[in-house]
């Protein structure tokens, strides 16, 4: 029997009863009731009852393939007939896990040779900071364990995941979170530059001292890691000014601390290149990726270490007393190996830097002229476009959070999955969208603008 011959009505009353769904007011759903998912095929999706739907957010900024990759469950039956399950933390090894760590290492920037596996982007970013403390504990400098961060970052849901992001929505459930964590503010120039800071490269500059200030009133000598994501995706897609990732990583070096970069949106081709860190030109010491990784089609997440840390706890920590039953898993593993193949056999990331990228953020910015739209952001195939009351002068929707749901859902009611985070309307679609296909996104998203005027206006 078929999702759809029971009938949505019956989905959406087992749902209310008994699935609780993350980040989301759950109440409120079930009084209006989930919508029901039933297939996807390329960037698209159907519902249970025969809509289609544009999928702009490639599923939560994960399926960059787009859906219906049979290579892909290809890849998963041969290795589910072959060996489902092992663990590597015993003396043992698989080749799916060594073959995709190989990979990992063949497009990563610099020397982060040595991969780390881990189901999710949270367990990715936990084993991260949990390395780079390490890390200095075996350098013998174990004062060093303050990281910094970014408010309005976000590095997921588990504890070290909620404690390093910035959102302070999600702290509202209070301490203690973990300890010896700052942030500092983000590099959004659009929402946050004052009057006098007109020039985009000068601002970046100063946001990113802002780290070298926070540094030197912790002490260096106190300081493990700072941590960012190259473009803040769940933030609402704060792309840095081109000044500022360069002069984190020059604050970093000089105060010896290790430089985090959060590739877990950003990393497989987002951007136009393997990880949004190329993009910026920067090269970290530690990159945490997942999503991507297998395209979203199965759980999996991995740190990349660079040789100087790697070393010092391979060769100096003895056992590195973390992992999960999941490390490496064989059918992801198989998966995201494929997924890789699949990306730099076809080209896809060159033709997000040369082509289709390109014509997205042209096509997107024709926005621009819409009453509501102050500014869109972005490169690559992930942008961010702000929804204001007033272009000239600036002014934002003093109630932004509402006004970008009510344009969310006239997006899904329209047939476009476009993320509203505050009054920012967010964008991701499949790295493989057409350019048929972006007209189509962007001429749904002029309408839903253009019905949210209407309900705001
Ligand atoms: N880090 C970043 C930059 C993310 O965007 C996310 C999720 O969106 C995470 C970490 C957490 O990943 P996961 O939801 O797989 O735990």
């Amino acid at each position: 029997m078929t999702v759809v011959d029971r009938g949505t009505a019956h989905w959406q009353k087992l749902d209310a009863d008994h699935h609780w769904h993350p980040f989301t007011n759950t109440k409120a759903l079930n009084q209006k009731g989930a919508r029901v998912i039933v297939r996807g095929e390329g960037v698209y999706l159907w519902d249970s009852e025969g809509n289609r739907i544009l999928d702009g957010m490639a599923g939560l900024w994960c399926v960059n393939l787009g859906y219906g990759r049979t290579e892909l469950a290809e890849a998963a039956a041969a290795q589910f007939a072959t060996l489902p399950f092992y663990n590597t933390f015993f003396q043992t090894t698989h080749t799916p896990a060594v073959e995709l760590a190989h990979l990992i290492a063949s497009v990563t920037p610099g020397d982060l040779n040595h991969v780390f596996f881990a189901s999710s982007g949270s367990e990715a970013v936990d084993t991260a900071l949990r390395m780079a403390r390490a890390y200095w504990v075996v350098a013998g400098k174990p004062s060093k364990t303050w990281v910094i961060g970014r408010k309005n970052a976000y590095h997921g849901s588990t504890l070290a995941g909620a404690s390093l992001s910035g959102m302070s929505g999600m702290w509202k459930y209070g301490a203690p979170l973990v300890p010896d964590i700052a942030h500092i503010a983000q590099p959004y120039w659009y929402g946050e530059a004052d009057a006098a800071e007109t020039d985009p490269e000068a601002f970046g500059l100063a946001r990113a001292r802002l780290l070298e200030a926070k540094i030197l009133e912790l002490g260096a000598e106190n300081v493990a890691a700072f941590i960012g994501e190259p473009i803040q995706g769940a933030g609402g897609v704060i792309v840095p000014p081109a000044s500022y990732w360069p002069e984190i990583e020059r604050i970093c070096r000089k105060y010896d601390v290790l430089l985090i970069a959060d590739e877990v949106i950003c990393g497989f081709g987002r951007t136009g290149s393997w990880f949004g860190s190329q993009t910026f030109g920067i090269t970290p010491d530690i990159m945490t990726m997942a999503k991507g990784l297998s395209s979203g089609y199965l759980p999996i997440s991995a740190v990349a270490v660079g040789n100087r840390v790697a070393d010092e706890l391979i060769n100096g920590g003895g056992e590195f007393t973390h992992g999960f039953t999941y490390s490496g898993h064989p059918v992801s593993a198989a998966v995201a190996k494929r997924t890789i193949e699949i990306l730099r056999d076809e080209k896809i990331i060159e033709r997000v830097h040369d082509d289709i990228g390109p014509y997205f953020q042209e096509r997107l910015r024709t926005l621009e002229d819409h009453p509501l739209v102050g500014k869109v952001d972005g490169v690559g195939l992930i942008a961010g476009i702000a929804l204001v009351a007033s272009k000239s002068p600036k002014r934002f929707f003093e109630k932004g959070d509402e006004v970008g749901l009510i344009c969310r859902d006239h997006c899904f009611a329209e047939g476009l999955v476009m993320r509203a985070v505050g009054s920012r309307m967010v964008c991701a679609p499949p790295l493989i969208i057409s350019r048929d296909e972006v007209d189509e996104l962007v001429r749904l998203a002029r309408r839903c603008f253009d019905l949210t005027l209407r309900d705001v206006g």
